[in-house]
């Protein structure tokens, strides 16, 4: 191209943007740090660096990302819109050098500013816009979508501020916010000249069209502008860029126009406050509902804001013809929060488009899909109709609709069954009515999915039994999965340059081909690299750890491993009871076979969640008094990592030797940091819960520490617990309670901990912790029989990795194409994005 050809801007706008390749990567940085940035120094932080150096990659992203939303306009391609509430997206920089193969010439540019890659890293802040592992599950799946070139957008909230930031002050936490943007946020473009306005407030009126039918509209509603923001989202050395579009809310300049021209020109201005409240913050619930209304609108403005750009882009395309628009979408619906899109695309279709109720319903359940992700009563969304009623009052009106309709068909399907239609209405009645999110999704959808075997076949059986007898096509199991690229090749360089040595760098694109490495289970020379790149990993855990919590850890003792929320069902409290359990059998002389370990908790606590804060407390407690025993140090050390995030885990999850899964069965969905480690060679110790089913039967039942009750087992159990009796008839459980009880983890605290020690021996625990202890000891002590035999564990921690496959999100996305998307990938071969291969030749 001359540089005339690049100066060639044609009316419809850029057919060629000037040419960004390897030889101008270098140059770029440098013109981006000195000029769009205007630095010339480098700081101690690299801060602009890699502001610098994300605008030199974004360039590349751009490029392919236009050219990938030219081939899915063009050939009219079916899409799938993917809404969720969270995205957790973590640091974009590593990633996108990865997945665009640029580490050399990234590498190679940054040596004129005498640093590198990881070190610059280290200026970006994470993307912290979800909870926990429904927010990662989202993010894993859009790494996987754009490595499948599958035409998927991701929908989202540009929160301002996302998951707090969680420190620890004498061994409680403490909340800070996690204002991410305030340094920039280099990833992301706007595009305000396609804000979406969402309705709130207001009431419903009649009128008569002209042909002398019936409509309802929405009136007098207190508007919102949602502005998108997309941030690039490169598939895996494919030229594939997807979008993840992320809305902000802003008030509209007529928001208060009232006020305004009675003369309150600040008070006007100042009300816009109350509209850019709506993306302000990220709930910091996991699995737990809170009902607030802020929360509702949040729900609204995504679900109203992302339907209408789906609607907008097919008018653009289609004109107001909608007899195609189900072969041409899916909406898959991250768990309930987005669920109020059913009611919002049928007011669209209905008030906006006038099409009959039936018409459009039927387009919405062709169109609809929900993912469910937890059992957990807490966290089944409902929200009270006086709430609906004054927030969206057409919305309302539409459910009411859709009840109406669904409860004829219960009655066609349990005539006379009264007590049926109350149990299946959209409306739960009560001194208090409520929507339940989850029925209006079910029925909504043509799809219904867990997350994973255990989970699904739980829902059919249980908590939406009778909608599995109307409709058991609905219903199908996704399990979920990790994206290889973020949780092995990236994060752990070490293990991957090794794996790569033996089976080739394919693995990294097609995951399934990691189950050749089972060839080298039993090799000692591939023994050797594999402690070795553990020992590597290990080291960078041990400075973090040393750095975050002031602990020495040491890389020759096992590192046993829980984070995650903090919930009672998943347990922290039985891993500290263990913890407990070696502490007392060292200070009775009784380490025979103990094998040192190195215990490594962490996680945060719903701010308002008191017994998972306690929870906190205590284990922070625990490990002060152990850590300062010189007896204990040569057998035990345990830390609680502060602000466990996505980054952390990249350092975490490679070097860790034990990963601890041990919910109460059947209460874990599916569980994917459980994924992550067993990517990373570890060995699992975990209940029958979960994905961790599936994972067992991957690797083998003689490669994983089993322990717990089972679910099948549990009401049984719960039908005649007695944890005191437990207690009683089992010395080392008894010997645990009596050092809790005496209060020696805080001697200056009294009372400190009665809430955890009831709930242990209270016949209602829901968690069966007493239950479990036993068999979780004897598990515990198979960990350490087989840990001191390093071959042998190698060899398993070999075979852990090399059964992986299956728990890659590329599979779980698949299935989801196959059973429910049912997209065709975008061609990857006729980009004329200039590519690394491209110039090379
Ligand atoms: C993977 C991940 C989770 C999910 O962990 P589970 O053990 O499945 O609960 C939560 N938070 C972060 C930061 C993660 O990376």
């Amino acid at each position: 191209m001359t540089k005339q050809d690049e100066q060639v801007c044609v009316v419809k706008g850029w057919q060629a943007g000037p040419v960004i390749d390897e030889s101008t990567l270098s140059d770029d940085l440098t013109r981006h740090f000195y000029y769009t940035l205007g630095r010339d120094v480098v700081g101690e932080s690299q801060l602009y660096l890699y502001h610098a150096l994300a605008l030199t990659i974004r360039d590349r992203l751009v490029a392919r990302c236009r050219e990938t939303n030219q081939q899915i306009k063009q050939q009219k391609r079916r899409k799938t819109a993917y809404l969720s509430l969270e995205f957790l997206m973590g640091r974009a920089l590593g990633n996108a050098v990865l997945n665009l193969d640029l580490e050399s010439q990234v590498t190679k540019a940054l040596q004129a500013y005498c640093t590198e890659l990881e070190s610059v890293e280290q200026a970006e802040h994470d993307a912290g816009l979800g909870n926990g592992g429904l927010g990662r599950l989202a993010a894993c799946f859009l790494d996987s979508c754009a490595s499948l070139a599958l035409p998927v957008v991701g929908y989202g909230i540009r929160y301002e501020y996302g998951m707090f930031n969680q420190s620890i002050e004498e061994g409680n936490q403490v909340e800070q916010p996690d204002n991410w943007l305030r340094e920039g946020h280099p990833w992301e473009l706007s595009a305000p000249e396609q804000a979406k306005r969402v309705k709130f407030s207001g009431y419903v009126q009649s009128y008569t069209d002209k042909f002398g039918r019936e409509h309802r509209q929405w009136n007098s509603s207190q508007d919102v502008l949602a502005v998108p923001y997309d941030v690039p989202i490169p598939g895996y050395k494919n030229n594939i860029v997807n979008t993840l579009r992320l809305w902000k809310s802003e008030a509209t300049d007529e928001f208060n126009l009232t006020e305004f021209n009675a003369g309150s020109y600040s008070e006007a201005v100042a009300q816009k406050n109350l509209a850019e409240q709506i993306t302000m913050v990220l709930y910091p619930n996991d699995s737990s509902e809170n009902g607030k209304e802020l929360r509702l609108r949040q729900q609204y403005f995504l679900s109203s804001a992302s339907i209408q750009d789906v609607l907008t882009q097919w008018i653009e395309q289609y004109g107001n013809d909608f007899t195609e628009f189900a072969q041409h979408h899916v909406f898959q619906l991250n768990d309930t929060h987005p669920s109020i899109a059913v009611a919002e695309l049928m007011r669209i279709l209905v008030d906006d488009h006038e099409l009959d109720w039936d018409q459009a319903w039927n387009i919405t359940t062709k169109t609809m899909a929900y993912t469910n992700h937890t059992l957990l009563p807490e966290a089944l969304e409902k929200w009270s109709v006086s709430l609906f009623a004054k927030l969206l009052p057409r919305i309302l009106e539409i459910i009411y609709e859709i009840n109406a309709r669904f409860l004829a068909e219960v009655a066609m399907h349990w005539p006379g069954d009264v007590q049926k239609q109350r149990d299946l209405s959209l409306i739960e009645e009560g001194g208090e009515p409520q929507i339940r999110m989850a029925f209006l999704a079910i029925v909504g959808s043509y799809s219904v999915n867990g997350v994973a075997a255990l989970h699904t076949q739980l829902l059919t059986a249980g908590l939406f039994k009778d909608f599995y007898a109307l409709w058991p096509d609905k219903f199908n199991n996704k399990t979920n999965g990790v994206t290889p690229r973020r949780w092995l090749a990236y994060c752990n360089p070490s293990l991957s340059q090794i794996i790569s040595e033996k089976i080739g760098k394919d693995w990294i694109g097609d995951f399934a081909q990691i189950g050749q490495l089972r060839r080298y289970y039993d090799d000692p020379q591939f023994h050797i690299k594999w402690q070795q790149a553990k020992q590597q990993n290990k080291q960078r855990l041990v400075d973090l750890v040393k750095q975050r919590c002031g602990v020495e850890f040491d890389i020759n003792m096992l590192f046993d491993v829980q984070v995650k929320r903090i919930h009672e069902y998943k347990r922290q409290l039985l891993n500290i009871l263990h913890v407990i359990h070696l502490y007392d059998r060292i200070r009775r002389g009784d380490t025979q076979g103990m094998v040192p370990r190195c215990v490594l908790l962490g996680g945060k606590a719903a701010p308002g969640y008191m017994m998972a804060k306690k929870i906190i407390k205590l284990i922070n407690n625990v490990a002060e008094v152990i850590n300062k025993d010189p007896q204990v140090s040569a057998f035990l050390r345990v830390a609680f990592l502060p602000n466990y995030n996505v980054t952390a885990m990249e350092t975490i999850c490679p070097a860790t030797d034990l990963s601890e899964q041990v919910s109460t069965a059947g209460k874990e969905a599916s569980g994917t940091g459980n994924m992550k480690f067993m990517m990373n060679g570890a060995l699992t110790i975990g209940t029958l819960d979960g994905a961790n089913i599936e994972i067992r039967d991957a690797v083998g039942a003689e490669n994983f520490f089993l322990f717990g009750a089972q679910a099948e087992h549990i009401d049984d159990i719960k039908a005649h617990y007695n944890p005191s009796e437990i207690i009683a008839n089992n010395p080392d459980l008894n010997s645990v309670m009596h050092l809790l009880e005496s209060g020696h983890f805080n001697l200056f605290e009294p009372g400190l901990f009665d809430d955890v020690i009831n709930g242990i021996k209270s016949n209602n625990d829901p968690w069966l912790t007493a239950h479990d202890f036993a068999s979780y000891i004897a598990a515990q002590r198979d960990v350490d029989k087989a840990y001191a035999d390093q071959t042998y564990w190698t060899q398993m921690s070999i075979l852990n990795t090399a059964a992986s496959g299956s728990f890659s999100s590329d599979r779980t996305i698949s299935q989801y194409c196959e059973d429910i998307w049912h997209l065709t990938p975008l061609d990857t071969t006729h980009q004329t994005v200039k590519t690394n291969t491209d110039t090379k030749s």
